[in-house]
């Protein structure tokens, strides 16, 4: 039976173990902080004893891999699943357009909602028409060194289609501006949403907080079959013998009787551990990262319609309707990350103002804000070309997380893609 140490309780970690525990390995999980689920979490609010979020996560249809991962866990139900593809798209004079499209004829009906976008002119529509039918044509590393915008530009792409629908795109997927991501990760992803099959553009949104979709079945389905998992205990080194690891230090223990190590923390985290910077040549300037500030605003009233809305040329980017609850989220957050709570408040409000007719600061009962400063790395040219020096695996100490996935931003669908690879590479190996 193989011996496998994973470090790392996200969702690289968790999916990482419940693949090879499946398949009859022997798991000990070592987390560094009290908790599993890594960046993508819940808690219980203390002011109204509501389940939030460490940040509203939205997936899509096309997390082929996350959809696999949460029905071997039995948590699939636990996703709200659009019937069919409907988007608000919320202007600052208060209109809403929809990017709609019914389920018939696919891929034609996804073609039909551009052209029934009316939040752009008609010349707008046909010139993102023309894009969404050359996708095919794109080859993802040919793109790799031009920034979303810059190829936006060269595709003949107005100015006013950028802002109103490609940016909502981009900044979405990607939690990056169009100034700085690859052209050649967000056109990966286009082709994931639009060209994966009538599924794959529709919204996935979990029904309860994230802990109890998918930590908690997680860690059952992993001790359940006798895995092992160790919270509050830090990985501080790695000895590497002869090319293979042969002694994991934490704060707490040292382990020696494994077959296989999986990393599955962050990059900023894994050059804090003893002698990995050196072994792995490990070059961290070019990785920057971007934070979400997600605001969380309970009502007296809440006479939202739909259940999420996207905003254009606003500060904040999403708001997801949770009934007694909303919640807001600006990605590429660098200009409000480091204002006040109350200067956060005062430009939310006044934006929500504006959008809004249903909402009124009087109905405002309390609100939480939550800051995550390093959400995800930018997935720009330099970070591709930094990460692919980065070999994925070291004899038996193999590299998985969400940044391993080059031609991929960091989600929870890379997360979750990155260990199940792990899980497989080691399972394949004859040892
Ligand atoms: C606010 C927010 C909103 C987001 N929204 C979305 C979204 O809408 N859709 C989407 O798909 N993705 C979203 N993401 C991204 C997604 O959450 C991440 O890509 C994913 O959770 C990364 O998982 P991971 O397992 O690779 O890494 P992590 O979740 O970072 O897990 C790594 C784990 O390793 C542990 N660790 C670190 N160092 C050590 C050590 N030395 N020893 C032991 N353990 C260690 C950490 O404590 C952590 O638990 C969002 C992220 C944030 C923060």
């Amino acid at each position: 039976m193989k011996k496998v140490i994973v470090i790392g309780g996200g969702l690289a970690g968790l999916s990482c173990s419940c693949s090879l525990i499946e398949s009859g390995a022997e798991v000990i999980l070592l987390e560094a902080s009290p908790k599993l689920g890594g960046r993508a979490y819940s808690f219980i609010d203390e002011n109204t004893g509501d389940i939030i979020d460490n940040g509203q996560h939205i997936m899509m249809g096309c997390y082929e891999n996350t959809i696999e991962f949460l029905n071997q866990i039995d948590a699939a139900e636990q996703l709200l699943i659009q019937d069919e593809l409907r988007v608000p798209f919320v202007m600052n004079d208060g209109s809403i357009h929809f990017l709609s499209s019914s389920n018939n004829r696919y891929p034609i009906n996804l073609l039909r909602s551009i052209i029934k976008f009316t939040a752009l002119s008609i010349k707008e529509r046909i010139r993102v028409l023309d894009l969404f039918l050359d996708l095919l044509c794109f080859e993802e590393e040919d793109l790799i060194d031009l920034t979303v915008k810059e190829w936006l530009l060269n595709e003949s792409q107005d100015e006013n289609s950028i802002k109103i629908l490609w940016e909502v795109l981009a900044i979405g997927t990607l939690n990056s501006k169009i100034e700085e991501a690859s052209a050649g990760v967000f056109v990966n992803v286009l082709k994931r949403i639009f060209l994966g099959g009538q599924e794959a553009s529709k919204i996935m949104l979990p029904i309860n907080g994230l802990s109890e979709m998918y930590v908690a079945p997680a860690a059952e389905f992993i001790r359940r079959r006798g895995g092992t998992i160790v919270v509050s205990e830090r990985v501080t080194g790695v000895t590497f013998e002869s090319d293979e690891v042969v002694r994991i230090d934490t704060n707490k223990n040292s382990y020696t009787e494994f077959d296989f190590v999986v990393s599955t923390i962050p990059l900023h985290a894994l050059s804090k551990i003893e002698s990995i910077e050196k072994i792995l040549n490990l070059q961290l300037n070019q990785i920057k990262y971007s934070p979400i500030l997600s605001i969380n605003i309970w009502l007296s009233k809440n006479e939202f319609t739909e259940s999420f809305y996207a905003l254009v040329d606003s500060d904040i980017h999403w708001l997801f309707n949770h009934g007694s609850y909303i919640s807001l989220v600006t990605s590429a957050a660098e200009g409000l990350i480091n204002l006040t709570d109350e200067e956060i408040m005062r430009k939310t409000i006044s934006q929500l103002s504006n959008n809004f007719c249903v909402f009124s600061p009087d109905l405002i009962l309390s609100y939480k804000i939550l800051k995550e400063k390093r959400a995800t790395y930018i997935p720009s040219s330099e970070s591709i070309i930094c990460r692919n020096r980065i070999t994925d695996s070291f004899g038996n100490f193999i590299l998985a997380g969400d940044w391993t996935e080059l031609m991929l931003p960091a989600t929870i669908e890379s997360a979750v893609l990155s260990g199940r690879k792990a899980a497989a590479k080691i399972l394949e190996y004859n040892r």
